[in-house]
């Protein structure tokens, strides 16, 4: 079905991040599999193309594009390579942005966002903790006030581009026995003494995405890197947790859907029993229905980042795409492997790490147990 949500500007656009990947990242995506990351000099191209401040103003050397579809864009083409590269990428420029424009002051914006848009200065965002996932209020990290800073005490888990972040958006409690209304946000840049990484952890999936433990001992953060109001950060979270979710749902269907056309290129050629295996009625009437799962969920999730340009995004729709994209986007690719039998299982074809790289997509960033909860909350139950 024809999409109607890009107007020609936005499919420019397209234009020039697919170039940038032709030229960029498709001759080396294996490399970046063997080093378990994206190295900086990736990040500083996608800087150099302006693909990382697209929600930063122009003041402080963003692109200022003012328009979530062009964040769509981007997150569509890079999940078109790998679930991975949009991740790692989208933690930075779709979900950590927000925090960086919207919430500090003049000093540090000045401070960090021309980096940010330049790639020179990688962000992260530690939620997360052994004992605190899903209940993101029993977090146990603490920052007690000593004069004119806070000292962090704790841990971070499963955080996304943890072990090359240089700035970490940092959520810890500032009033324990508040709980959820007594959480805070900090700037903690990870040469700060006291903060340390653990290992990059080893993945089912997304072996190129960085993910790691960050450790704080005593890291004395200065007030000034408070991000928001004190006690505050979960009511700050909760608010930005829409656009993270869309843009999840957005990477979701598009990775499912390129995996999708590859594989149906795939089946045009391998013949089984003198016949192409996509021409068996069975493989024809599955391929007809994940295209139409593909179909329909895109309309939802288009419809979605309309209502975010347009303002009117709810929790509860967002969560609804989010899930619903995670689910089939697993189902997607589940029988996308099985239609490559044997092949579908090699880790050296797309569509074997494209399954491995999903699966996460429906526990992370709030899982579907959590949406589901969300959006049965809304319904009165
Ligand atoms: C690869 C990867 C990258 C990640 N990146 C980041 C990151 O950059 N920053 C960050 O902060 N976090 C990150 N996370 C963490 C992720 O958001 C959490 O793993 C997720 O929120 C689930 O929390 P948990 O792992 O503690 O599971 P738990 O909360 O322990 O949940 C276990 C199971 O119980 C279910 N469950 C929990 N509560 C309920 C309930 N009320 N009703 C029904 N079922 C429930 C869950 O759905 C799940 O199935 C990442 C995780 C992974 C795996």
């Amino acid at each position: 079905m024809r999409r109607s949500i890009y107007s020609s500007d936005h499919e420019a656009f397209r234009g020039s991040v697919r170039a940038f990947l032709d030229r960029h990242v498709w001759p080396r995506t294996e490399q970046f599999i063997e080093a378990r990351a994206f190295p900086r000099d990736l990040w500083i191209e996608a800087g150099r193309q302006g693909f990382l401040g697209l929600g930063i103003p122009e003041r402080y050397d963003g692109s200022a594009a003012e328009d979530y579809r062009y964040n769509a864009v981007l997150g569509e083409e890079l999940a078109g390579v790998s679930a991975a590269l949009s991740s790692s990428f989208g933690i930075h420029y779709d979900v950590v942005a927000p925090y960086l424009v919207e919430l500090v002051g003049e000093e540090q914006r000045k401070r960090w966002l021309p980096g940010f848009c330049s790639g020179e200065l990688v962000t992260a965002i530690g939620m997360t903790e052994p004992s605190a996932g899903s209940d993101l209020a029993a977090l146990r990290t603490t920052a007690v006030r000593d004069g004119d800073s806070w000292v962090l005490n704790g841990s971070k888990t499963f955080i996304t581009n943890g072990y090359s972040a240089d700035l970490v958006v940092v959520a810890a409690s500032t009033s324990p026995e508040r709980r959820a209304k007594g959480i805070t946000l900090f700037g903690v840049e990870t040469g700060m003494d006291g903060f340390s990484r653990g290992r990059k952890l080893d993945k089912v999936g997304q072996p190129e995405s960085d993910t790691a433990e960050l450790f704080f001992d005593n890291v004395r953060v200065p007030h000034a890197n408070v991000i928001g109001e004190i006690d505050r950060g979960f009511v700050h979270m909760m608010e930005r947790l829409p656009q993270e979710r869309i843009g999840a749902a957005v990477s979701n269907v598009a990775h499912a859907a390129r995996i999708l056309r590859e594989t149906i290129e795939y089946v045009k050629e391998r013949k089984a029993f003198g016949q192409p295996v996509g021409s068996f009625q069975h493989n024809k009437f599955l391929l007809a229905e994940l295209v139409t799962q593909i179909e329909v969920s895109q309309a939802y999730v288009d419809q979605a980042v309309m209502a975010h340009v347009a303002g009117e995004l709810s929790a509860v729709d967002a969560a609804k795409a989010k899930w619903w994209s995670a689910q089939v986007q697993n189902d997607v690719l589940d029988a996308c492997v099985q239609l490559h039998g044997g092949y579908g299982y090699m880790n050296e074809y797309r569509v074997a790490r494209a399954w491995r790289d999903a699966r996460v997509t429906r526990i992370w960033a709030g899982s579907n147990e959590i949406m589901k909860e969300l959006i049965g909350r809304d319904l009165g139950l």
